[in-house]
């Protein structure tokens, strides 16, 4: 039984660091023309409406893209510039944030005639949201399970592979099985860009997956963290977002790391950047 709504958070700080880093990669796979097969495996419902019921109940996304948005004339980073144009063209009026784009608007936005994007969501009101989003006809959406359609889906059609990987880990087994999950896509396609987000949790789960991923054998796998404060003992819930990028583009990392320079200041002063190669070459 799915009871995670991504609507409720939607716009939030982990939302801005992952989409920014999916779209850093994007900017990047698009240098050459060869066809990428595009998949995520946890789509949700695509497109949210700031003013919608669930997002205004925690409004998350004030601690967000809303201080992002608010700061439109003192950008200097160049994939920040990028990517604040881009989220512009999500919106009904340039002059106003009204909606908050999720992966699959993101993935679809850049999608060329030559590549393919396959979306899996598994709750049944988010994959009916889903299917009325207006996305490109080789946008394809599943209604079924995204860790079982992605290995389904190997070896990929193309010769390039990207996935995202953003499940709301509502079930500890999670961890494990995105953890097996990549460790089956890296043997069918070795050069594939996987990206994986998790959660830092004061319980600290998301071992499980690191853990699992050092001792599978995979290289090359860099780690990106964006903290909004520190897991002290008096922390609870979410105090900072993760994401994993195996095979990651060439330049990744700095280019991240300057346009986290500029987003840190504005999401509080306890607010911090960090990345390292978690697995090196
Ligand atoms: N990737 C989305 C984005 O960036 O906009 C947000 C995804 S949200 C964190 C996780 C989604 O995964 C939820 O919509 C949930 O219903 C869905 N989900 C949970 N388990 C799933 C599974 N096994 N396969 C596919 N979707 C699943």
């Amino acid at each position: 039984m799915l009871s995670y709504q991504h609507a409720y958070h939607a716009g939030n700080f982990a939302d801005v660091h992952k989409h920014l880093t999916l779209y850093a990669v994007i900017e990047h796979l698009l240098r050459k023309k060869t066809a990428i097969t595009y998949v995520d495996t946890h789509a949700g419902r695509g497109l949210y409406p700031l003013n919608a019921q669930e997002t205004q109940r925690l409004q998350e996304y004030r601690e967000g893209i809303w201080p992002l948005w608010q700061a439109h004339t003192g950008l200097n980073d160049t994939l920040l510039s990028a990517w604040k144009a881009v989220l512009t063209s999500a919106q009904s009026s340039p002059a106003s944030l009204t909606h908050y784009p999720g992966s699959p608007w993101w993935l679809s936005h850049s999608l060329r005639e030559q590549d393919r994007l396959t979306l899996f969501e598994l709750h049944p009101g988010e994959h009916e949201q889903l299917s009325t989003q207006g996305l490109p006809p080789h946008a394809k959406r599943v209604f079924g399970d995204g860790l079982a359609g992605l290995k389904a889906m190997l070896p990929a059609p193309s010769p390039r592979l990207c996935v995202l990987i953003d499940p709301s880990y509502e079930r500890k087994a999670e961890y494990q099985e995105v953890a097996d999950t990549v460790v089956y896509t890296l043997e069918k396609a070795r050069h594939g860009v996987v990206l994986i987000w998790y959660p830092l949790l004061p319980v600290g789960h998301h071992y499980t997956l690191l853990s699992n991923l050092a001792e599978s054998g995979i290289r090359k796998i860099w780690r990106s963290e964006l903290l909004l404060r520190e897991s002290g003992e008096q922390a609870h819930g979410m105090f900072g977002s993760g994401m994993l990028v195996i095979n990651p583009p060439w330049g990744l990392d700095n280019r991240l790391a300057a346009a986290m320079a500029e987003i840190t200041p504005l999401l509080g002063a306890d607010s911090r950047y960090q990345s390292d190669w978690w697995v090196g070459e």
